[in-house]
């Protein structure tokens, strides 16, 4: 198993490198000896996994095998919830109701749709409201520029 160095250099450009370093050679050391080094397909199995949370699990089943699956981080839950279509506090509950309304062969590309439309359309503070081919339809928009304008 490669060293926590060596995982922090191959990982560098994500944040907090080193500190998630340690937690993959933790993780990677238990799928070893507990699942014979067969990352598990199962959510709850997934999730008693150290710092695996909902977010995380979901993208292993949606990006790893390829299992429908609603990755919910930080721009899906934002833009979920300016659009008007959820009304949630945490991306857990955005998740639980986007299950509920989205068609389930729609949730595979769902995060990385939204994910790269939050980083480049939808951000967090400076919206590209007047370019986005959603304005029609989002609450946000409405309320806080198109009312006032
Ligand atoms: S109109 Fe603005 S707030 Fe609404 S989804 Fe588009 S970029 Fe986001």
């Amino acid at each position: 198993m490669a060293d926590t160095r060596t995982i922090a250099r191959l990982i560098k450009p994500v944040g907090f490198y080193n500190t998630k370093a340690k937690t993959v050679k933790r993780v990677t050391r238990i799928i070893l000896e507990k699942y014979k080094g067969k990352v598990p397909e199962d959510m709850e199995e997934l999730l008693t996994l150290p710092s695996v949370g909902r977010k995380t699990a979901n993208c292993v089943l949606v990006y790893g095998f390829k299992r429908p699956a609603i990755p919910v981080d930080t721009h899906v839950h934002r833009i979920f919830n300016r659009l008007g279509v959820v009304k949630t506090k945490t991306p857990d509950e955005t998740e639980q109701e986007l299950t509920k309304i989205v068609d389930r062969k729609d949730w595979l590309p769902l995060n990385e749709v939204f994910v790269k439309y939050g980083q480049l359309i939808c951000k967090p503070i400076g919206p590209k409201c007047s370019v986005c081919p959603l304005n029609d339809r989002c609450q946000w928009y409405r309320e806080n520029y198109r009312e006032k304008n």
